[in-house]
């Protein structure tokens, strides 16, 4: 019986949690992460959309960050949205900001431009079959990948990557029915 906490420090947390719930979850199995001490027991996690500088800086000061490291490098399955993959990433383009640095790649954020805040498209998405519907808001894309792959392009932009079990998708599935991309990310 998986365990999935979800950083909710702030962003569409909520969300997830529906997500989880409709992908039948009960409410026992979801966790909302504020500080390291929420973590116990939980064997998944995610991070959700959201404003990746003030959740960073949080997340350092609450000890959540390390936390969720650590937890990483014994294995845990993580899976960043937007915000989450950015948090995720090893390098920004262009900024010093903090990262948890899981995912070997370099994201730059608002990828899309500024007038372009948001918009949905279907994106082909390795291991899912059909098309899921990506909806895109403020979103980064990956300009570089190391040792993460891409599993997932939008327009010839990387907008997903997996590394082992650390996935970041640059889009939010949890703003749709679709539930497929939550189900893959309990079965990592
Ligand atoms: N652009 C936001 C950031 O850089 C991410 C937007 C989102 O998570 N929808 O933090």
């Amino acid at each position: 019986m998986p365990k999935v906490g979800v950083v909710a420090i702030q962003g569409d947390f909520e969300k997830h949690i529906d997500a989880l719930r409709r992908s039948g979850l009960n409410h026992h199995q979801i966790v909302e992460l504020r500080v390291p001490e929420d973590l116990a027991g939980v064997d998944r996690l995610i991070i959700p959309g959201g404003e990746s500088t003030t959740v960073g800086m949080l997340m350092k000061r609450f000890g959540l960050a390390e936390a969720i490291q650590k937890a990483s490098e014994k294995g845990m399955p993580i899976w960043g949205t937007c915000m989450g993959m950015i948090l995720m990433a090893k390098e920004i383009e262009g900024r010093e900001q903090f990262t948890l640095n899981l995912l070997d790649i370099t994201v730059a954020r608002n990828a899309f431009g500024a007038q372009v805040h948001s918009f949905e498209d279907e994106v082909e998405v390795e291991g899912i079959g059909e098309p899921v519907t990506g909806v895109f808001i403020r979103a980064p894309i990956v300009t570089h990948t190391g040792k993460a792959r891409a599993i997932a392009r939008y327009r010839d932009k990387i907008v997903a990557v997996q590394q082992g079990r650390r996935i970041g998708t640059s889009f939010h599935p949890e703003l749709t029915a679709d539930t497929r991309l939550h189900q893959y990310f309990l079965d990592l």
